[in-house]
């Protein structure tokens, strides 16, 4: 792993460089870059921008690894909060939800997370839209793919999220080909034990491609590397997919022009758009991602302090 990429992830982990960030009067504005805003209006209006400029949105209410139940209960609420908003400003056709499991208790007790998690499917579906199961670290995919399974069973619509960086995600390619599956590269610091270098991680996500397109389920290719965005254009055309029958994924803040390219040329293409006071891990992994985000990001905290 890039050596910037793991300090940064290190820092996502350190309590007192998170006092920092998080307090510096800059961060805010730059954080805005990535993330919509703290309350729910402002997810409501990030995401009405996004659908009028004819993309598609994926809500993510930030919030992970909650350590009690109460926490976890408050997280569900906002999700609930949120869905009803969709719903009464008619934004609910093209917006969904994506919710970690570990902002809704799995660290506490897999059953909380899927009854919780049961509440955001039961009142996605109340409000005519669906709701995908963000992917974490390689510790919790068994079980988010045993809640997956659950919850399909009443809402078999619930998209899961594969990752292509760990060694095991072209069999659960395979497994879930008929099924809503998000394909990314991954995004946590894992061991080589179980995770691929980049390179294999890219070939990797060409091989999931492939089985994803091959089955007859709805994949989301969500990646802002154009040379896979090429990749997955070549390869959808050769398994003769149509625009709409699979998705481009991007984050909010990366690469808008290229999204609206995507658009214009009639594919669906969904931005995740994240929002909430809980900002902090979401941007140190976006930071990771892009050692340039960083020096933007270190640039806004020196000019501003
Ligand atoms: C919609 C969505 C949902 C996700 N959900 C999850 C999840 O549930 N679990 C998880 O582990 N991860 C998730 N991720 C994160 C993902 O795993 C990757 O960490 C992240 O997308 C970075 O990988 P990449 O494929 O975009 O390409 P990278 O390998 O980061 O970059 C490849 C190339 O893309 C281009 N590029 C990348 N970023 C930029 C930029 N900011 N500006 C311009 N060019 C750029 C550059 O040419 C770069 O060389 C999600 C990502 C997206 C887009």
């Amino acid at each position: 792993m890039h050596p910037l990429r793991s300090l940064i992830l290190a820092a996502a982990g350190n309590d007192a460089i998170r006092r920092v960030v998080a307090t510096a009067p800059v961060s805010r504005d730059v954080v805005r870059r990535f993330v919509a805003g703290e309350q729910t209006a402002d997810a409501i209006a990030v995401t009405r921008e996004l659908v009028a400029s004819g993309r598609s949105v994926t809500l993510d209410h930030l919030g992970e690894d909650v350590t009690d139940a109460e926490q976890a209960d408050q997280n569900v609420r906002a999700y609930l909060e949120l869905l009803d908003a969709l719903h009464a400003e008619g934004l609910a056709a093209r917006a969904e939800v994506s919710v970690k499991l570990s902002a809704v208790g799995q660290k506490l007790d897999e059953r909380l997370a899927l009854a919780n998690a049961s509440r955001v499917c039961a009142a996605a579906e109340q409000c005519g839209t669906t709701v995908t199961l963000d992917m974490e670290d390689h510790t919790t995919t068994d079980s988010t793919l045993r809640v997956l399974a659950e919850l399909r069973r009443t809402w078999p619509s619930t998209g899961a999220v594969l990752q292509s960086y760990l060694r095991r995600t072209f069999d659960d390619c395979k497994a879930l080909a008929g099924t809503r599956v998000r394909l990314v590269k991954g995004a946590y610091a894992e061991p080589e034990s179980v995770a691929f270098d980049e390179h294999e991680t890219d070939l990797s996500y060409v091989r999931c491609t492939n089985a994803l397109l091959a089955g007859d389920g709805y994949p989301m290719f969500a990646t802002h590397d154009p040379r896979l965005v090429r990749i997955v254009a070549e390869r959808a055309r050769w398994y003769d997919r149509k625009p709409g029958t699979y998705e481009y994924q991007m984050l909010f803040g990366v690469r808008p022009d290229e999204q609206r390219r995507l658009a214009r040329e009639g594919e669906t293409v969904r931005v995740y758009v994240p929002y909430g006071s809980q900002w902090y891990g979401y941007l140190m992994r976006r930071l990771a991602e892009r050692p340039a985000n960083t020096t933007f990001f270190a640039r806004a905290l020196v000019s501003h302090s």
